[in-house]
């Protein structure tokens, strides 16, 4: 009898774990469905996702692109008037000193020197170069007749070229500077590098528009001294000045001012004196009509 018992029990222990097994196979395809469900939810959810990032996207294009067209109602103070000269048709030979990344204290003995020379010249003025010291440069290039330009306030590239909102922020600032130390206000710029720099490729005719626009003239240059270019001596300074002075119609002479232009303070009253020698005048920038690269 016991016998029996026993049997009966191990064959009802073998039918519980077959049922077991069974449960198990099933719950294991159910796991399959389950997980065929939450990759199909999955992909509707990765599909829902898309659709919103392109509609983030969209918006954020949309904000751009309004941001690219409110440019115009920014920096409301960032106007100036600029008339454009007629002092270039009288037939004179007009040459235009300019010194760019100033002021430092080479500006000084420029100033000095064009003092004792009697040469008016232009200057285009870095920002975030003016000291305490730098202010009274500006105030004595104004004082002393010569003319001052915007050059930009960092001379990064990478501020100053990733938009024309970040453009005219920068300009503005240094523009404010100019006007709080000399009372007057800029109407000549030149952009660093020059207007056809690869910075600027995808904006420069938004840039120049916008500026334009807002009463600015530009000035590239056309006579090159490279006297901030590789390793200048006075002869290459004063060679480069001279072989292309006069292959240019009322020649827009590029030097420097900064701090590192020491060579070029020593050979100007030379370069002054070749230009002199070939019967110009010398003149500020903005009797001249503003002038762009022609490449
Ligand atoms: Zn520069």
């Amino acid at each position: 009898m016991n016998k029996l018992i026993y049997f009966f029990l191990v064959i009802m222990l073998g039918l519980f774990i077959i049922y077991v097994f069974r449960n198990e196979e099933v719950d294991v395809s159910n796991d399959n469905i389950n997980s065929l469900n939450f990759n199909y939810e999955n992909t509707l959810i990765l599909a829902e996702l898309e659709n919103e990032l392109v509609a983030q996207k969209k918006h954020h294009i949309h904000i751009e692109s309004n941001e690219a067209q409110d440019y115009t109602t920014l920096f409301p103070d960032l106007y100036t008037v600029y008339d454009v000269p007629d002092s270039m048709d009288k037939g004179r030979r007009i040459a235009y000193l300019t010194f760019d990344d100033g002021p430092s204290s080479n500006t000084f003995e420029i100033l000095d020197i064009l003092d004792e020379m009697n040469v008016s010249a232009t200057f285009f003025i870095v920002g975030s170069a003016i000291t305490k010291e730098g202010e009274g440069a500006l105030r004595r290039i104004v004082n002393e007749g010569h003319t001052i330009g915007i050059h930009s306030y960092s001379h990064l590239c990478n501020e100053i070229y990733c938009s024309v909102e970040r453009f005219l922020n920068d300009y503005n600032m240094v523009y404010q500077q100019i006007y709080d130390i000399t009372g007057k206000r800029a109407n000549i710029y030149r952009f660093p590098w020059g207007s056809n720099n690869s910075y600027s490729k995808g904006i420069k005719d938004d840039l120049i528009n916008e500026m334009e626009r807002r009463g600015f003239a530009c000035y590239d240059w056309n006579v090159d001294s490279n006297d901030s270019v590789g390793r200048p001596t006075e002869y290459s300074i004063r060679r480069n000045v001279e072989k292309d002075l006069e292959t240019r119609d009322y020649p827009i002479v590029l030097m420097h001012d900064s701090g590192n232009n020491k060579l070029t303070v020593k050979t100007l009253p030379g370069i002054i004196k070749i230009i002199r020698d070939k019967g110009y005048e010398f003149d500020t920038l903005d009797n001249r009509e503003p002038y762009l690269f022609e490449w």
